[in-house]
Parts: C-alpha cells; structure tokens; sequence
C-alpha cells in the first residue's frame, strides 16, 4: 500500500512509462529537427561540359557547397586529361599516336595502358564482338560526324583487314608502358572509355571524401552513395522508340553504375536506311541488332560500357546465352516488346512501362 501511495502521481505528474514515453518523444523530435535542418542545408553542385563527344553533367550533394564546387571543377579537368589520353580524334592522344605508329612500339601512359589492357581481356572474353581495333572502320564511316558516309565494300574490306584484337602487343619496362599495333591498325575506345572515366572521377571524388554524387557522361551513369534522400538513386532506362526522357523502367542503386548501348542513341540514315553507330567487327558494317538497348548495372563502369556494346553486338539470342552463365551480372535486354532480365537485376530493376514484358534469363 505505501508502495503504491509513494508512486502515486501528484498533480501535473506523469506516471513512469508515459514520462519515458514523452522523453523518448522529445529526443525523437529533436533528431527529427536537427536531420530536418541539415538535410535542408544539403546543397546541390552541378557542373555541365562537353567531353569525349558526349555532353557531361556532374551532381554533388552536401554541406559544403565550397569543397562541392572545386570537386567537381577537378573533375572536370580530370576528364579533359583523360580525353587527352583515350581519345582517337585527337592528334597526340595515346590513342591517335598508337594508331599512327602502327608496327612500331610507342610509348603511352600508364592510364591508356590499363584501359588498353582491360579493352583485350574483355574482347576475349565476349570473342570480339567488343574489339577496340576498329578504329579504321569507325573513321571510315564517320557516324555521329559531319562527313559520315556509306563506304564501298573495298574500303570496308580494307579498314577491315588491319583490325584483331589479338594483334595488339603491351609491355611494361621500368615503369614506362608501351604499346605495338599491328601495321594499319588503328584504336577506338569510344565503346568503353566513358566507364573508364567515370570509374577514375568517380574513385578520385569518394578519396577526397564527395559521399553522395551523380555523373552522367553522356547516359553512363555512376553514383556515388544513396541519393540525397537516403534512398538509392533510382536510374530510368530510355524508351528505346520514345523520345528523350521516357523510359521504360529503372534501377535502383547505390554505389553502381547503369551503362545503357541502343541504336537509337547515335545513327546515320543514307537512302532510308538507318545505320548505328556500334560496328559488328566480324564485317566492319553497322550492327544490325535485334535488340533495341541493353543496360548493365555493375559497380565497374569500365567493364559495364563495354559489355553492352558487345552484348548489342551478340543479339538477343547469343547475348542471353552469354549471360546465362552470369547471373551475377545485372543485366537487362530490350528485343521487341520483350524486357529480359538476369537474376542480379530482378534485385534491381523495376520494370514501369506495361506495354513490355518481363523475363528472367534462366541460369
Ligand atoms: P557505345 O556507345 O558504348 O556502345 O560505343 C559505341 C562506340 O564505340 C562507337 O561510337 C565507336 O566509337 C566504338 N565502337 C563501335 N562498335 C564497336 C565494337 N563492336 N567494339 C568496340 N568499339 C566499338
Ligand atoms: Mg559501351
């Protein structure tokens, strides 16, 4: 009984759960206040350029709008460097000069020769239908250039005859990198270069600390951390027959990357006909795909960019063949009205448009 009278609330009292009730309440307010502050202190640093011919647009989240801004002004000139390296239209890139020297070994960096090794592992292993070698082909026909134009066979046959992966030689000699083409070989990173510059900028703004950031090179994408409201950052696949902006689904990820290969992202048209801007190595013409865009959402925008020009390349049937026996690549393939999708991206992928159907590759 005195128990019970000592416990007993006075006037204005809480009983002892409710006052750890309004206690609790109170902290969780407080935290929801100060979270409420800071997330609207959040600021937002958006940087735009034009860099290995693909508009560039850069988005960093956080406090410090200051740091914000010299990350991604470093960026940007970090982007300029690496397509000072990898680009094959200009003059004295690694590239170009590879190309030009051809037979001879040449000196390149140590960059241009981690991509140039990279770019050999990964024709391997989707048996050339990625072939960085193209280079005389890519020229020949121009697209996305003012000088495009439909080539004769002899041309083609000719551009054609100095490609192969397998001809290209590396080698590392205290520590300086070299590279021999064979004769009349020329190089093309533009299949894979933009992963490789995502993954350098991306890697350099998480070093000096940027934890949550978009970059868009020309739709390669890679995010760094969750999105601004916690969540990941949700990804659209572009409609591949709808304009710019609609899209038929998306991913939502975090740390990753989305690389997305279609036709309709660059293409020439001569006599009604509409030739793509991915070349099928095996006959130096313009792919022609059944598949209308494919997407890989991989942490390694590298390797990401040059799957899927390589998986367009494949077609449907082969493609998903190859990646059958890699379920643990995200991937998701547009052929027709069919959408079909690894067991990694079933974790991932949302599909939005109903006009399509969804399909799991088996294993
Ligand atoms: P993407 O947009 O990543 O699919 O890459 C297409 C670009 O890569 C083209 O504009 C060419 O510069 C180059 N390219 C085209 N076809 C191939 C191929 N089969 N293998 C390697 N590079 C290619
Ligand atoms: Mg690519």
């Amino acid at each position: 009984m005195s128990v019970f009278i000592r416990f007993k609330k006075r006037a204005g009292e809480l009983s002892q759960p409710r006052a750890i009730f309004t206690v609790l309440f109170a902290v969780a307010l407080v935290a929801l206040l100060i979270f409420g502050v800071s997330a609207r202190r959040e600021k937002e640093v958006v940087s735009e350029s034009f860099h290995l011919g693909t508009y560039i647009n850069l988005r960093a989240y956080g406090r410090d709008k200051k740091f914000l801004e010299t990350e991604l002004n470093g960026a940007k000139s970090e982007m300029s460097r690496l397509e000072g390296l990898f680009s094959a239209n200009i003059a004295d890139s690694d590239i170009s000069r590879a190309g030009a020297s051809s037979g001879e070994w040449v000196e390149i960096s140590a960059e241009t020769a981690s991509l140039a090794a990279r770019s050999l592992e990964i024709a391997n292993m989707t048996g050339g239908t990625f072939d960085p070698t193209i280079g005389a082909i890519v020229k020949l026909w121009g697209i996305g250039t003012s000088s495009a134009r439909v080539p004769s066979r002899e041309e083609t046959a000719q551009a054609l005859a100095a490609a192969g992966w397998e001809k290209v030689s590396l080698c590392e000699e205290d520590g300086k990198y070299f590279i021999k083409l064979a004769h009349g070989q020329m190089l093309d990173m533009g299949a894979i270069a933009k992963g490789r510059v995502a993954d350098i900028v991306r890697a350099k703004l998480a070093d000096d600390g940027v934890t949550c950031a978009l970059l868009n090179l020309g739709g390669n994408v890679v995010v760094i951390g969750s999105a601004p409201n916690g969540g990941p950052w949700k990804i659209g696949i572009q409609h591949p027959d709808e304009p710019r902006g609609e899209y038929i689904g998306f991913f939502a990820v975090t740390d990753s990357s989305v690389v997305t290969s279609g036709a309709y992202e660059r293409y020439f048209e001569a006599d009604g006909v509409r030739y793509c801007h991915i070349f099928d190595p095996s006959t130096g013409l313009p792919a022609v795909s059944d598949i209308s865009s494919v997407t890989i959402a991989d942490a390694d925008s590298t390797f990401a960019d040059a799957l899927c020009t390589a998986l367009y390349v494949m077609g449907c049937a082969k493609s998903l063949e190859f990646m059958r026996a890699r379920p643990d690549i995200a991937a998701v393939v547009v052929s027709d009205k069919k959408v079909y999708i690894t067991p990694a991206a079933k974790k991932t992928f949302t599909l939005t448009d109903k006009n399509f159907t969804l399909e799991e590759i088996p294993q």
